[in-house]
C-alpha cells in the first residue's frame, strides 16, 4: 500500500454554513488515528468550535453527522450514521446514532463527516449527489412529517432510491425531545438533536452516493469480514434474530429490572402470564424482519394491525423493547396495538420514543396521585390507558392543550413547569437523569449500573455506558455496594469499548462477534492501514469519553448530577427481587467514587486531572475545567 493514499476514509469532511450557504472542505485524515470516526470526531468538532454555555438552538452550535471507518466494508453492521450536537435535554453532549443506509451514501459520496452551522434564513433541505450540493428550499415541506417528507423530496428529486435523514413537525417545533428519521425507519433517537436541526430551518439532508472505498489489506480483511459474517449468523446473536430486543421483557423481568407503572415495580404480570412478552409479540403481531444494511441479523421487528382493527387499521411499526418499555410496561398498557400507535406517531412527526414514553409515564403516575387531573388534560390518565394515551402522547408531541405546553419539552421541564404551578413535588416522578429520560432498566437492584448510567456522558442511558451487563450477570452484588475500585474499573471497560464501537461505527448488537478488543483493533488496522493496538485502542476509547466529560463539565455539570432520579433512593418495589430495596445514598456515593478514582478524575469533583488530559492528548483542555459555579443550565 502507498503511504500516500488514504484508506476506508473517504479523506473529506464537508461543512455547510446555513447563514451564508457557503460550503468548505477540510481532511478526514488529521482526525482519524486519534479520534477513529463517527461521534469520536463529532466530539472532538463539538469541542473545539462551540464557545461555552451557547444554547443547543444558537447558530453558532454545530450539528455533526459521521460515518465510521468501517461504513461501506463487509464489516457487519457497519453502516451506522452518527450525529453530535449540543443535547437539547441536557445541555452538554448530545450523541446518537442508527443504522442507515445514509452512512453508505455519505462515504460514496466522497465524505466522512458534515458539520452544519448556522441558521438558514428560510427552510431548506441539503442535496448532495456526489461531488454536487445544493441548498434548496424547503417551505413546500415545512410541516409534514417524516415519511410525508421521503416521499415529497425522492419524487420531487425523480429518484425512489434517495436516502435521506429528516425532521418532523416536532423538530420543526424546536420540541426538546424531537429526533431526526433516516428514511422510514431508524431514529437518531436520543437527546434532541431534531430540535437543533429545525433551529436552523433544516428540514432535511438528501444523499446519492456511487463511488466505492478502499481498504488498505483487502485479502486480510477479506478473510477476518467472512469469518465475522459467519459468527454474526450464529449463537452469538441468535436473541436478536429470533425474538429481535423485546426478548429483554422476559428476561429482565425474572430479575425485577423491568421499569413497570414507571419504575414503581420491576415485575410485571403481564409479563409472567405471557400477554406482553417478546414470544407473543412475534407470534400475534410480527409480519416481517428486517436487517440494516450490511447486517444479516435482521433485529428490526416490524408489526402490523390488522385490516380489522377499529381503530389502528393497517398500521406497521417498528417494534423494540425500550418502546415495549416506555409506552408498554412503564405506562402500564399492555395492549398492543396502542404501543404499536404511540411508536408510530413518535417516528411519524418526530420525537425520540423513549423520552416520549417515559414523558407520558410520568404523566400517569402524576395523575394517579393527583398532581394532574382530568379537568387539565380533558381526559383521563391512569397507568394502563388506551385511546387517552394515544391522544395524550399526540397533543404532546404536537404541543396542543395541557399535554403539549406542560410535557412537550420531556420529563424535566414537565417536573419544573408544573412546580411553578403550585404542583409541589412535581419533578420527583420524572424519571431522567440530567434531563434525559431513562431506558428500560430499573435501577433498585442494580448498584452497578446504577453509577454507570449516572455518569454517561449524554444522561441516562445504556448505550454510552453498558454496565447493565455487570448487574444482569451477576459480576458484583447488584444489591451491595463492595469493590468500588474494581467495579469502577469494571464500568470503565464497557463505557471505553462503547466509545470505540460508536466511533468506527459498528451495530452494538454485533460487540460479541468479535474474540477480544485486540480482534477489535486488528479490523481497523486492516480496512484503514492505521495500526492500532488492544492498549493503543482502548486508550483512544478512554480519550473520548474524558472528552466528552470535559464538554460537559463545560457546561456546568457537577459530580452532584451523576445520580439517579430520588425514586430510586425512597420507593421499594412491594414485590419481585428487588421488593423492599431502595438503593443507599453512601453505598451509592462509594462506588461514584470508585468509578472516578478508577477513570484517574479527580474524586471530590469528578473533573479530569491535567496528568489524564496530557496522557490522552487532551492537552488543549488544561486549564480549561472549574468546578461549576452559578448552577447549570436548565
Ligand atoms: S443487529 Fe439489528 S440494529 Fe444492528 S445492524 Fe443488525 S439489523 Fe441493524
Amino acid at each position: 500500500m502507498s503511504k500516500q493514499e488514504i484508506y476506508a476514509y473517504s479523506g473529506k469532511i464537508l461543512r455547510i454554513d446555513l447563514t451564508s450557504a457557503s460550503i468548505f472542505y477540510e481532511p478526514t485524515i488529521k482526525y482519524a488515528r486519534e479520534w477513529l470516526g463517527g461521534s469520536g470526531i463529532g466530539q472532538w468538532i463539538l469541542y473545539n468550535e462551540v464557545k461555552p454555555k451557547i444554547t443547543p438552538y444558537s447558530p453558532a452550535n454545530r450539528i455533526v453527522f459521521g460515518a465510521g471507518p468501517l461504513a461501506g466494508t463487509l464489516a457487519p453492521g457497519s453502516s451506522r450514521l452518527s450525529a453530535d450536537s449540543i443535547n437539547g435535554l441536557t445541555l452538554g453532549i448530545g450523541s446518537s446514532n442508527c443504522d442507515s443506509h445514509f452512512a453508505l451514501e455519505l462515504k460514496y459520496a466522497g465524505y466522512d463527516q458534515i458539520i452544519c452551522q448556522g441558521k438558514a434564513r428560510k427552510p431548506v433541505y441539503i442535496w448532495i449527489d456526489n461531488g454536487n450540493i445544493e441548498i434548496r428550499d424547503a417551505s413546500h415541506i415545512w410541516g409534514k412529517t417524516t415519511w410525508e417528507t421521503v416521499d415529497l423530496i425522492r419524487e420531487e428529486l425523480g429518484d425512489d432510491g434517495i436516502h435521506l435523514i429528516s425532521i418532523g413537525p416536532a423538530g420543526e417545533n424546536v420540541v426538546r425531545t424531537a429526533c431526526i428519521i433516516q428514511d422510514k425507519g431508524r431514529a437518531l433517537g436520543r437527546c434532541g438533536l431534531g430540535g437543533i436541526m429545525g433551529s436552523k430551518n433544516l428540514k432535511a439532508i438528501a444523499f446519492r452516493g456511487t463511488k466505492g472505498i478502499k481498504v488498505a489489506y483487502p485479502t486480510e480483511f477479506y478473510k477476518m469480514a467472512k469469518k465475522l459474517i459467519k459468527v454474526a449468523n450464529g449463537p452469538a446473536t441468535a436473541k436478536y434474530r429470533d425474538l429481535g430486543t423485546p426478548s429483554g421483557l422476559t428476561s429482565y423481568n425474572k430479575l425485577g429490572m423491568m421499569p413497570t407503572m414507571n419504575y414503581r415495580e420491576g415485575t410485571w404480570e403481564e409479563i409472567d402470564n405471557g400477554a406482553f412478552t417478546g414470544e407473543t409479540l412475534n407470534i400475534d403481531w410480527v409480519v416481517k424482519k428486517v436487517a440494516c444494511s450490511q447486517c444479516s441479523i435482521a433485529c428490526d421487528h416490524i408489526a402490523r394491525v390488522p385490516k380489522t382493527h377499529p381503530d389502528y387499521p393497517d398500521l406497521f411499526a417498528s417494534v423494540d423493547v425500550e418502546m415495549c418499555y416506555s409506552f408498554g410496561t412503564n405506562t402500564g398498557c399492555s395492549d398492543w396495538p396502542t404501543v404499536f400507535k404511540c411508536i408510530e406517531l413518535c417516528d411519524d412527526l418526530g420525537i425520540d420514543a423513549i423520552s416520549g414514553g417515559v414523558t407520558a409515564s410520568m404523566a400517569c403516575e402524576l395523575y394517579e396521585v393527583g398532581l394532574i387531573t382530568k379537568k387539565d388534560l380533558g381526559y383521563e390518565l391512569p397507568f394502563g390507558s388506551t385511546k387517552n394515551l394515544v391522544r395524550f402522547t399526540e397533543e404532546m408531541i404536537m404541543g396542543k392543550g395541557f399535554a403539549g405546553e406542560i410535557f412537550g419539552d420531556g420529563t424535566r421541564q414537565a417536573g419544573i413547569r408544573l412546580e411553578e404551578m403550585g404542583r409541589k413535588n412535581a419533578g420527583y416522578y420524572g424519571m431522567h437523569i440530567k434531563g434525559l429520560e431513562m431506558p428500560a432498566f430499573d435501577l433498585h437492584g442494580m448498584t452497578s449500573f446504577a453509577v454507570g448510567e449516572s455518569v454517561s456522558i449524554r444522561g441516562a442511558c445504556h448505550l454510552r455506558n453498558g454496565a447493565y451487563g455487570l448487574d444482569a450477570k451477576g459480576t458484583f452484588d447488584r444489591f451491595g455496594y463492595d469493590k468500588p475500585l474494581e467495579r469502577g474499573k469494571a464500568i470503565i471497560d464497557v463505557e471505553d469499548i462503547y466509545a470505540i464501537i460508536d466511533s468506527y461505527i459498528i451495530c452494538k448488537f454485533t460487540r460479541g462477534i468479535y474474540e477480544n478488543d485486540a480482534e477489535m483493533a486488528k479490523v481497523y488496522e486492516l480496512v484503514t492501514g492505521i495500526p492500532h493496538t488492544e492498549a493503543s485502542i482502548n486508550e483512544r476509547g478512554a480519550a473520548i469519553v474524558t472528552l466528552s466529560k470535559c464538554f460537559n463539565i463545560r457546561e456546568g455539570w457537577t459530580r452532584a448530577d451523576d445520580h439517579p432520579p430520588e425514586k430510586f433512593f425512597k420507593d421499594a418495589h412491594t414485590k419481585g427481587p428487588a421488593k423492599g430495596v431502595t438503593l443507599k445514598e453512601d453505598g451509592y456515593q462509594k462506588l461514584l467514587s470508585g468509578y472516578y478514582e478508577a477513570r484517574g478524575w479527580d474524586v471530590e469533583t469528578g473533573i479530569p486531572t491535567d496528568a489524564i488530559l496530557k496522557k490522552f492528548g487532551l492537552d488543549f483542555v488544561i486549564g480549561k475545567l472549574k468546578p461549576a459555579s452559578g448552577g447549570k443550565k436548565k
